[in-house]
Parts: structure tokens; sequence; C-alpha cells
């Protein structure tokens, strides 16, 4: 058993997961880095504890909802623990939905969606034998208000929303809380080849003038996850710029 708290990241190898790990670590959790590469988990893990805090890295592809169970169980017998679930890995396979194919539709399903019920399920029983608990799940705005050319993207992020209020009701009164944290629109490898027109479309819609950044959405979850945030669950947190203002 070891002190620091747990806090299980998945998508750490970069963008939005990277930064999330690297602020939790320097609030001095033992983070465990998931995505399915390897390399850029290591690189991040050295960063972490170059800058003298812990973690560990577990290279699984979440679309595989045994395989991450059984990685969220091996880390509870493993460290003992498990207080913090950031699940945070996603996919976009974007399309029109007349043309949209079932393996889209399915892919997206599975990374974004069933790979959240897969972690909980398992993270659920170390959190309550803890009776401390801090899950989660990143949304996007476009599962609030929809978008076009997303109908698998907005169905998955919607579904972690009712996911979220159904764990939140079910694990409170274990001293565990569930909430949706929903970036709007956040600079990083998913955005990056968006035209500059989509971009600047998005910008005139928003109250504050500029894109969001990685660390953004990187402190929402660091108060979210902390020991202050224990009265808030089940809620939607927009992390957008004022973009829907949901
Ligand atoms: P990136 O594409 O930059 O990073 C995605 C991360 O998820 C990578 O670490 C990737 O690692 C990991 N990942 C993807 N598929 C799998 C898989 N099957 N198994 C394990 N890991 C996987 O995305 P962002 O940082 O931009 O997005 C992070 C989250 O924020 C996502 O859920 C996204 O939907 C959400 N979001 C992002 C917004 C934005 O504007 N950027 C807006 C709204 C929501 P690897 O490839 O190494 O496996």
């Amino acid at each position: 058993m070891i002190d620091r708290r747990v806090a299980i990241v998945t998508g750490a190898s970069r963008g939005i997961g990277r930064a999330i790990a690297l602020r939790l670590a320097a609030d001095g959790r033992h983070v465990v880095l998931v995505s399915r590469s390897a390399g850029p988990l290591s690189e991040v893990r050295s960063q972490i504890e170059q800058a003298g805090g812990a973690a560990s890295a577990e290279p699984v592809d979440v679309a595989d909802a045994a395989a991450l169970g059984a990685m969220v169980e091996r880390v509870g017998d493993t460290l003992g623990r498990v207080d913090v679930l950031v699940n945070n890995a996603g996919i976009t396979k974007d399309g029109l939905l007349l043309r949209m194919s079932t393996e889209d539709w399915n892919a997206v399903i599975q990374t974004n969606l069933t790979s959240a019920f897969a972690a909980i399920k398992a993270a659920a029983r170390p959190m309550m034998k803890g009776r401390w608990g801090r899950i989660v799940n990143i949304g996007s705005t476009s599962g609030v208000v929809g978008n076009a050319g997303q109908a698998n993207y907005a169905a998955a992020k919607a579904g972690l929303i009712g996911l979220t209020k159904s764990v939140a009701r079910e694990l409170g009164g274990k001293g565990i809380t569930c909430n949706c944290v929903c970036p709007g629109f956040v600079e990083t490898d998913m955005t990056a080849s968006l035209p500059q027109q989509v971009k600047d479309g998005v910008l005139n819609l928003m109250a504050i003038k500029r894109l969001g950044a990685p660390d953004d959405i990187a402190a929402a979850v660091a108060y979210v996850t902390s020991d202050a945030a224990g009265f808030l669950t089940g809620q939607t947190l927009c992390v957008d710029g004022g973009l829907t203002m949901c």
C-alpha cells in the first residue's frame, strides 16, 4: 500500500490527458498513465519523476474493455488503492450520418463510452474499500448540444453524462463522486487538422476569445478530484470559454 493517492488517467500520452496527468502528479498523486503507445507514456512518466512526482505506465487499448478492467484491478491489487479515475481517452471518426459506417459508430462508442463503464466497474471496488473516490468522465460540449457530423461522438459523450449521473447516485453513499467535465474547443492533436475557418467560427461563438489549452481542462479536473469537491457530484461541467454555457 502506498501513501499517495492513486489516480488512473486514460489517454495520458498527449493532449488533455497528458496535462491532467502532469497536474495530478504535481498535486501529489501517484498517476497511472494509460494509452496504447508505451513510448510516449514513458516520456510523460520521466517528466513526472524528474519533477519529483510518482507515476507508472500501463499501455492498454481502452477499446478492449476486458483488458482495461483487468488493468484497473491489477493497479488496485499492486498499489493497494485506486482513488481517482479519469476516463479521458477518446477518438473521433466524424462523418455525416447518412455516410457513417457501423464500424465507425461502434469504434467511437467502444473507445469513448464503453471504456468508461468498464474502468468505473473495476475501480468502484477499491474506491469503496477506501470509502473515498473521485471519478471524472471527460465528455464534450458536442455531447451536450450535439454537432453535425459527429453523431457517433456526440452520442458517446451524451452517454457519458447519463453514466456519470447514474454512477453518482449509486456510489455517493460510499464517499465517491462522479462528474463529467466537458471541454469545448481545445488545441490538441484532435483539433489540429480542423480548418482555420472552423476555428474562427467557434471563436465567434465564445465569450472568451481564445481557444482552450489542455491546462484549462486539467485545472478543472484537479478541482473536481480534490478533497474540497466532496459535495460536487453528478455534474456536467462545461469548460468551454462560454461556448455553450450549458
Ligand atoms: P488527443 O487525440 O490529443 O489524445 C487522445 C488520447 O487518447 C491520446 O493519449 C491517445 O493515446 C488516447 N487514446 C485514444 N484511443 C485510445 C485507445 N483505444 N486506448 C487507449 N488510449 C487511447 O485528444 P484530446 O487530448 O484532444 O482529447 C482528450 C479527450 O478530451 C477526449 O475524450 C476528447 O473526446 C475530449 N475532448 C477534446 C476536445 C478538444 O477540443 N480537443 C473537445 C471536447 C472533448 P494513444 O494514441 O497513444 O493510444
